[in-house]
């Protein structure tokens, strides 16, 4: 199965994208984590990246579609993958149809803007290894070492309240359209990501039919 996850930041595309690779047995490929890792490594990607990362805005289609294409190319997604983050606008989207990618399904995870704000706050991310934390659903141990890899879970700088509402503009603005791009191709599928991490998984799989 080739799956695109959509929704707000925060809505929760992470979460369930690490759920389901397990469940379907097909890699997640999250141009967020691929982003992040480059600017750690300080990576000329990274570099580029770096500054609209921070601020909340979009990094430009052509790095992340180049990204995407690299990345679809390896082995592990022959059997199907789980995009989580991408595509983010309908140039990027223009641009899988072109590359000759098929998608079976985009499933959008819908939780409103208020419930959005007070789940990104509470936020927190693995340094090492980018599993997600949160302060009230899933708190980090009190020393913020991630027991996954031992790394150091840090609140991401895109997280701090002032970027959070323009990062939900940009996401109504640039990439809620996908949801009529791909409603208009009978690929859309939407459940509602408001009541908690095991019953938006449910209500996923019930909607994939898996
Ligand atoms: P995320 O972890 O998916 O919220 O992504 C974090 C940041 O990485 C976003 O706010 C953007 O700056 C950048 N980013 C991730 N995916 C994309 C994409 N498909 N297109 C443009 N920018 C992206």
């Amino acid at each position: 199965m080739n799956l695109i996850l959509l929704g707000a930041p925060g809505a929760g595309k992470g979460t369930q994208a690490e759920i389901l690779k397990e469940k379907l047995g097909i890699p997640t490929i999250s141009t967020g984590n691929i982003l992040r890792e480059a600017v750690k490594n300080e990576t000329p990607l990274g570099l580029e990246a770096k500054g609209y990362m921070d601020s909340g805005k979009l990094v430009p289609d052509a790095l992340v579609i180049s990204i995407i294409e690299e990345r679809l190319k390896k082995d592990d997604c022959k059997n199907g993958f789980i995009l989580d983050g991408f595509p983010r606008t309908i140039p990027q989207a223009e641009a899988l149809e072109e590359g000759g990618v098929h998608i079976d399904k985009a499933l959008e995870i819908a939780v409103r803007d208020e419930v959005i704000v007070s789940r990104l706050s509470g936020r927190r991310v693995c340094h090492g290894c980018g599993a997600p934390y949160h302060m009230i659903s899933c708190p980090p141990p009190a020393d913020n070492v991630c027991p996954k890899c031992g790394g150091e879970i840090i609140i991401r700088k895109d997280d701090l309240p002032e970027t959070i509402k323009h990062r939900l503009d940009v996401y109504h603005e640039q990439t809620e359209p996908l949801k009529g791009f791909y409603g208009e191709k009978g690929k859309l599928a939407a459940v509602n990501g408001e009541n908690g991490i095991e019953e938006t998984t449910r209500l996923a799989l019930e909607a994939l039919g898996v």
